[in-house]
């Protein structure tokens, strides 16, 4: 399975700050910085994107991927997530007012834009992948997702504070090679990642001790002004395995 980071965090690089994940340069999960980090040719063979919840930085370049191709021949791009968050596109994105409802666009019999609602746990086939949602703990309805060949699986948490599911889930996946989670601020922001449901350091260590698969578990979400103090802190740690994804890497598990 191939893994790009298309956007995870940064300081001085494009797209820092938003996050997604591209695997076999078809399959999208998230689109924080899809357009921005792809070719127009490589954007075209983008055809499925999984979206984890509607903040902006997960889901900012989905207009401009739809504009971009959308006279392109036979473009047509699928959008999966739970029913809050279809919704939340529905009302917020795609909603004639900020884009164009490009589920009705060039007609409503053949749409470029299909949004397709899928539920917590059940798996999604998609160009060879079956991909599993599940729920995690952060500020407005949210999934990670679990992505699987016949050879490998990924578990990808998004946005998520201290949570239950996604890891008892991760604990019984047989081809597990890596976990993607997340840690957005410095342990002396606590109360903030508290509140807006995410982890620090301090509670990156409680998650992993939950964790009983002896995987590589990469970060992203870092806060790029804050990125240096939460690295020091993660290196404190002193877990094996235990890194960052490099935005614009390349990983093959
Ligand atoms: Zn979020």
């Amino acid at each position: 399975m191939k893994l790009k980071v298309l956007g995870c965090f940064g300081g001085n690089i494009p797209g820092h700050g938003m996050t997604s994940l591209l695997i076999n340069d078809t399959v999208a999960l998230d689109a924080g910085w899809v357009s921005g980090a792809l070719s127009l040719r490589e954007q075209e063979k983008v055809k499925d994107i999984f979206i984890s919840h509607s903040h902006l930085d997960h889901t900012c370049t989905l207009p401009f991927l739809i504009d971009n191709n959308f006279s392109a021949p036979g473009f047509s791009l699928r959008i999966y997530a739970i029913p809050e968050v279809v919704a939340s596109m529905k009302n917020h994105l795609f909603n004639k007012i900020t884009w164009p409802d490009f589920t009705s666009l060039p007609n409503d019999l053949t749409p470029v834009l299909k949004l397709v609602e899928v539920r917590p746990e059940e798996p999604v086939l998609v160009n060879g992948l079956t991909i599993r949602p599940v729920l995690v703990s952060h500020i407005v309805p949210t999934t990670g997702f679990i992505v699987e060949d016949k050879k490998t699986c990924l578990a990808f948490s998004s946005d998520t504070g201290p949570t239950h599911r996604f890891w008892e889930i991760v604990n019984g996946l047989k081809n597990l090679k890596a976990i993607i989670t997340e840690t957005s601020f410095p342990d002396e922001f606590q109360d903030l990642a508290d509140v807006s449901g995410h982890l620090t350091p301090s509670t990156l260590d409680v998650e992993l001790e939950k964790l009983e698969k002896d995987v590589p578990v990469y970060l992203y979400g870092g806060k790029p002004k804050h990125l240096k103090a939460i690295k020091k802190q993660v290196a404190a740690l002193k877990r094996k395995k235990l890194t960052f994804l490099e935005q614009g890497k390349t990983y093959r598990f």
